[in-house]
Formats: structure tokens, C-alpha cells, sequence
């Protein structure tokens, strides 16, 4: 599996090093010629206004919002995929919504259908406000979705690319291998 990697900004590197670890091949992004013929992309977090910026200047923006194979986006990646970015997610966030004192905390998450507690680093994470009818709530953090699926889009407020559980990228991995095996 070749996936692409959003390389303008923000922790791809991270990103980079899990999906290895997982077995599939990361491809840095930064021009949208190099989107084609990937399996999946992520875009990581970072600072969604630069992303935002930056995603313009080069033509990402539309070469992203064509891009068929799912999608990971995490916190910066949330919002940069929300329904006020590119739309490609059915959800409205808040940008640095969790407030001053707590905008960066640790929290144990529920993931569903899990019982091993997934260790989620927020860091001043977006908060997720409406979800759409189609989205699915995968982890919650006291009551609020943190991680939720829009079909091949997959989007957490936290950076599961900053600590060592791969479970996350593993559930991105299986929507991207599922998406493979419907073209096949
Ligand atoms: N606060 C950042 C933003 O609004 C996101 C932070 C992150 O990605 N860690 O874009």
C-alpha cells in the first residue's frame, strides 16, 4: 500500500514512521501530481491556516477534494477535512476549542467495540460539534466524539501518530485495503 503523506507542514514525519512500522509505504505530498496512483493519504496535524495557505497556493485543495482513496486526517488534518474546509468530512469543529488552560492534555479514550483504552494526545485539538447522519463515532472523550468515521474518511481530534499504539492507522489501513479489494 502506497500512502501519501501531506509534507507542507505540521508532524508528517511521525506519521511517516507509523505506516512503516505498519507495513505500507509512505509518500510525501506536496504537489497534487503526487496523488496519483496512491492507496490512502493522510494529513497530519500541524496548523490548519498555514495548511490551509499553503494546500491553495500549490492546487492541493482541488486535487484533494477529487482524491478517491480514503483519508486520515488528524487534528489540524480534522479541521482542514471538516465540512467548513474541504468538506470531505460531514462534521463542524472548533478550532482550539478545548480552552487555554486544557487546550493540551492526555486522556484515556474508548475505542469501540475495544476494551484496551486507547491513549489519545490532544494538542489544542479542535472540538467536534455537529456530526452528520452518516458519521460514525468511533472513540469519545467525556461524551464528545474524538474519533469518528465518514465512510472512507476517517478523522481524530488527537494525534495517534505521537504515541505507540497503531490501532488507529491500523483502522485506516483496513478502510484503505477495503477500498482496494471493491476496485479489484
Ligand atoms: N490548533 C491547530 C489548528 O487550529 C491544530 C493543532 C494541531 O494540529 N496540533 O490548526
Amino acid at each position: 500500500m502506497r500512502i501519501g503523506v501531506l509534507a507542507v507542514q505540521g508532524n508528517f514525519r511521525e506519521h511517516e514512521a507509523m505506516l512503516r512500522r505498519l507495513g505500507a509505504e509512505p509518500v510525501e505530498v506536496r504537489k497534487p501530481d503526487e496523488l496519483a496512483g496512491l492507496d490512502g493519504l493522510v494529513v497530519p496535524g500541524g496548523e490548519s491556516t498555514t495548511f490551509m495557505r499553503l494546500m491553495k497556493l500549490y492546487g492541493l485543495d482541488e486535487a484533494i477534494r477529487t482524491f478517491e482513496p480514503p483519508i486520515l486526517g488528524t487534528c489540524a488534518g480534522m479541521i482542514v477535512l471538516d465540512r467548513n474546509h474541504l468538506g470531505l468530512a460531514d462534521v463542524e469543529v472548533d478550532r482550539n476549542a478545548y480552552g487555554r488552560q486544557v487546550a493540551s492534555f492526555e486522556a484515556d479514550l474508548r475505542l469501540a467495540g475495544d476494551e484496551r483504552p486507547l491513549r489519545g494526545v490532544f494538542i489544542r485539538a479542535p472540538r467536534v460539534r455537529v456530526t452528520g447522519d452518516g458519521v460514525e463515532v468511533l472513540a469519545e472523550h467525556e461524551g464528545e466524539p474524538v474519533l469518528v468515521r465518514d465512510g472512507r474518511i476517517i478523522v481524530a481530534s488527537f494525534h495517534p501518530e505521537l504515541t505507540d499504539d497503531t490501532r488507529v492507522h491500523e483502522l485506516f489501513l483496513d478502510a484503505v485495503r477495503e477500498a482496494l479489494s471493491v476496485r479489484a
